[in-house]
């Protein structure tokens, strides 16, 4: 008897089986076929067939069905609003009826060709808010089904979403939806370096895995080392031609993305220590996996992006290194004019074999806009979309390809239609770029002649690249603990001078806000482990170095070294909760002043500024101010921490809007503190690289913003073409709303009416807005 205990068992094991069988499908079509031929089956149903809906062409098309002839599948299309699957869907509740009304019924009916069915059950499946499909279960006779057949398939149904969407998103679709499908050859990815291209696919790979070399004991040592160092040196040499080559192409500081391979080549956390395995008895092929395993599984653990990209640097250094441990020099690869490069995951090696010319844009599937890859990208001035969900990328080889690197999205083999529209944005774009040129040597001012000073934010050394180029007024957030990340041991004072003196020199004279070591929750030291149960709430950024007087005081006493001569350093304290904080640090800073003045090193005392990231820090903003140089607002954690939700958890971060009203509340409340208070105050999280977001900031009384440096020439575009009243009528406007919705209206409002209609962000067809550099899910078409 359905409903009784013996059959919800027998149900659930079902359906736990389906769920794994589902799991183990290689592919999309065999995993649809599955679900239905198992559920008819555990349902005694005449028919069970799956829909998918597809938005931009508003229909339910079916697209697996076991009961109905298999011609059905692609040509039984039921407009949305209509019938009962418009129904399900629509309503994103399940439908269940004993007896369906004719009228309801007729276009699948009509369309079908298999006559009349009686009895329907039919459930919405969605994945994080978005409909995706119906499945449907029919029975030729009256039949109500059993509210435990209507839980079997919500549950199905809500597995199937994860699953469809991730297919939907890797293009494993397409071959369902039919040769005139808006879907066909599109696939999406992450916005990499603004702009777009088409030209040809070259897709490259790396020859040698080092993932997959096995341990194996060493014959001779010795010989395995000279072997190993030999390699080494052949990467470095080649890493050094390259950045000759780019020479030309590059400026000085842009070189310094191929200084960090270098630098990372000559390590001793890399070299010395895979000496080391070779000596203890491993080949060195298996001695280097081991070493670059161990220091990449840090980097793989974090949860911050920019992070988990370094790993990807040291990894294909990794392979690169195995390359010629192996004697292979890697086969020569035909670039043609107009060459879009492809890799599963691209090197900036990768991008320098290509001649400069011949470049027109780069794809990978691995990877984002905060991979070297992309970082360099941007300094060409290519178009790049990275993490590129693909499961046959090798087959885009020689074939026509659009890289949209505003949208982060790929189409391959483009139709006519798309083709000429995709030309239309290209000549746009190149009208908007050299645009853009043109006021790289104009100050960021308004149009009543208001300056605005926009710094860059930055990481490595190798980031502070094209910042002076597009005319930055300083180093707005350097975040040190970038530094800590590349070692297995805290880096010693000598060390971290060194990585100081690099970026105070590139930036000088222009200032530097050095942020002091923020580790914890997302940004773990592999060499400190902390474990808690609330990491964002726990042992992080002040908190810890606090707990630590030797690490601060050590920092400390580098960057201060580091500043000597130049005086443009300027300390930012990351996660500042209230005044002992503020105290305690200051005590420490002064501590190690004096230090260094008993040594006799001439240190200067810097101004210190702390960042504001911490509800409380809101609430008590003037009286951090009084006791500061400068604040800064770090609007990612700021808003995080306002509306509960997890910046790095995919599940709740698209719900992360940075013009929620009560966070804009918030950044008032802190510009009117520090006004009162009497000192300046800036935003440097990833809301101010919006245009439109960056206006309302201004607007509102921000004295700056640091910002990524891809996203500086639109910000200051977008200055120049408003007033200051303009930016603070915005501003003014936005706080009396309630809503994020209608304050991104108004936004966008001002943006058109101040000629800005290209930086407006749009989610529908093409539109190229701004959102390069934007890592806020919620800047991505958040007006629809
Ligand atoms: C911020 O929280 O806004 C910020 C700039 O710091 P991070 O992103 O490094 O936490
Ligand atoms: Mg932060």
């Amino acid at each position: 008897m359905a409903g009784d205990s013996s059959g919800d068992l027998s149900r659930l094991e079902s359906l736990t089986r389906l769920i794994r069988e589902v799991d183990a499908a290689p592919d999309i079509e065999t995993a649809l076929r599955l679900v239905v031929a198992r559920t008819r089956d555990v349902m005694s149903a005449d028919v069970c067939t799956i829909y998918f809906t597809y938005h931009d062409s508003q229909r339910h098309v079916i697209v697996a069905t076991n009961g109905l002839a298999p011609e059905v599948v692609g040509q039984v299309q039921i407009g949305f609003g209509t019938g009962l699957i418009g129904m399900v869907a629509e309503s994103t509740t399940a439908v269940n009826l004993a007896e369906v009304p004719e009228e309801l019924d007729k276009g699948f009916v009509q369309q079908a060709g298999a006559g009349r069915f009686h009895g329907f059950l039919g459930v919405p499946i969605t994945h994080r808010g978005t409909v995706l499909g119906v499945l449907v279960v029919r029975q030729r006779t009256v039949r109500r089904f059993e509210d435990a057949d209507a839980a079997f398939l919500t549950t199905l149904a809500a597995q199937l979403g994860g699953v469809i969407a991730y297919a939907r998103a890797s293009g494993d679709l397409c071959t369902l939806c039919g040769p005139d499908s808006a879907q066909a050859g599109r696939f999406d990815g992450l916005a990499g370096a603004p702009g777009i291209a088409v030209g040809t696919g070259v897709v490259v790979y790396p020859p040698a895995d080092l993932r997959a070399v096995p341990d194996r004991p060493a014959d001779s040592p010795a010989r395995e080392e000279r072997c190993f160092r030999d390699a080494v040196e052949y990467v470095q040499r080649e890493v050094r031609r390259l950045r000759q080559d780019v020479d030309q192409t590059l400026s000085p500081m842009d070189r310094a993305l191929f200084d960090t391979y270098a630098l990372i080549l000559d390590s001793p956390q890399i070299v010395e220590a895979t000496v080391e395995l070779i000596h203890q008895g491993n080949w060195a092929p298996g001695a280097l996996r081991q070493t670059i395993e161990r220091h990449t599984r840090r980097f793989d653990e974090m949860q911050d992006p920019y992070l988990r990209e370094r790993g990807a640097d040291i990894r294909q250094l990794g392979d690169r290194i195995l390359l010629h441990l192996q004697g292979q020099a890697g086969t020569a690869v035909e670039y043609p004019a107009d060459t879009i490069l492809i890799g599963r995951q691209l090197s900036t090696i990768d991008l320098g074999l290509v001649p400069r010319e011949r470049l027109r844009g780069i794809i990978s599937a691995e990877g984002s806009g905060l991979s070297h890859a992309a970082i360099l990208a941007r300094a060409l001035g290519i178009p790049a979309v990275m993490g590129v969900v693909a499961p046959h990328l090798e087959q885009w080889d020689g074939q026509e390809i659009v890289a949209n690197g505003h949208r982060g999205r790929v189409y391959v083999s483009p139709g006519a239609p798309l083709r000429e529209e995709v030309d239309r944005l290209i000549d746009e774009e190149r009208v908007l770029a050299e645009h853009l040129k043109s006021l790289r040597n104009l100050p960021s001012t308004t149009t009543d002649g208001v300056a605005v000073a926009l710094y860059t934010n930055a990481g490595l050394v190798a980031d502070t690249p094209s910042m002076l180029a597009s005319g930055s007024a300083g180093i707005g957030l350097f975040r040190s603990e970038v530094a800590f990340m590349a070692y297995d041991r805290f880096p010693s004072e000598q060390e971290q001078v060194k990585v100081y003196r690099q970026v105070l020199e590139a930036a000088a004279p222009l200032p530097v806000n050095l942020r002091t070591l923020d580790v914890g929750a997302d940004k773990p030291l592999p060499y400190l482990p902390i474990v808690e149960q609330n990491p964002a709430l726990g042992w992080r950024g002040i908190r810890l170095t606090l707990d630590h007087p030797e690490i601060f005081l050590t920092q400390l006493r580098a960057a201060l070294r580091a500043d000597v001569g130049l005086g443009n350093l300027r300390l930012l304290l990351p996660m500042v909760t209230g005044i002992a904080d503020v105290e305690q640090a200051r005590a420490f800073i002064d501590q190690a002043h004096q230090q260094l003045v008993d040594d006799g090193v001439a240190s200067v005392r810097p101004p210190v500024g702390i960042m504001v990231e911490v509800p409380s820090a809101v609430y008590q903003a003037e009286e951090l101010a009084r006791r500061v140089d400068f604040l800064s607002v770090g609007t990612n954690d700021l808003t995080q921490y306002l509306l509960a939700i997890d910046r790095g958890n995919p599940q709740v971060s698209k719900r992360l809007d940075p013009l929620h009203p009560a966070v804009l509340r918030a950044l008032r409340q802190v510009v009117d503190a520090c006004r009162r208070a009497g000192k300046p105050v800036t935003v440097c999280g990833e809301m101010a690289c919006d245009p439109g977001c960056a206006l309302l900031l201004l607007g509102m009384g921000y004295n700056g913003l640091s910002i990524n440096a891809a996203a500086l020439p639109r910000v200051k575009w977008a200055v120049r073409s408003v007033s200051s009243a303009q930016m603070a009528a915005l501003a003014d406007a936005a706080l009396l709303l309630d809503e994020p919705k209608p304050i991104w209206r108004l936004v966008e409002r001002l943006l058109r009416e101040a000629g800005l209609e290209r930086l407006v962000q749009r989610a529908d067809g093409e539109g190229n807005g701004a959102a390069a550099g934007t890592a806020i899910p919620a800047l991505r078409g958040a007006t629809t």
